[in-house]
């Protein structure tokens, strides 16, 4: 069972531009910024209550955001849900025929390990899973 929504992430063409807008748009600026290298990508957090905005910029054209954005434009490119234990979830999902994107949980951004199960399989939305890094 997966707990709260952690954060919703927002695909972005112009990082720089998109924190300015958040930041108005929220009424806060983000917590951090943080490059993932093995994602090819560029974050920024945004703590909004008890959940959290992240967007995520590509750093090179091999990145998954920069397929995203080129196919859909900027925008929401998936809602990740806190576990609490990631591999037990993981087993849980394949247990029920859910495709996942990747075999063994990754570390993500801001001290997470992730893992993502396939768009089809889930009504069109790219879902991540996150647990805090022990
Ligand atoms: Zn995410």
């Amino acid at each position: 069972m997966v707990g709260k929504v952690e954060h919703i992430g927002i695909a972005v063409s112009d990082l720089q531009a998109s924190i300015q807008l958040y930041t108005k748009l929220l009424g806060i600026a983000p917590y951090k910024t943080e490059e993932v290298a093995s994602e090819n990508v560029m974050t920024a957090f945004f703590l909004t209550g008890v959940n959290k905005i992240e967007l995520l910029q590509a750093t090179n054209p091999s990145s998954a955001i920069a397929s995203f954005i080129e196919k859909r434009g900027e925008g929401i490119h998936h809602i990740a849900f806190h576990v609490e234990d990631i591999e037990a979830e993981m087993q849980r999902m394949k247990d029920n025929g859910f495709r996942l994107l990747q075999e063994k949980p990754k570390p993500g951004a801001d001290n997470k390990l992730i893992c993502f199960v396939h768009p089809k399989d889930a009504g069109g939305v790219l879902m991540e899973l996150c647990q805090e890094k022990p």
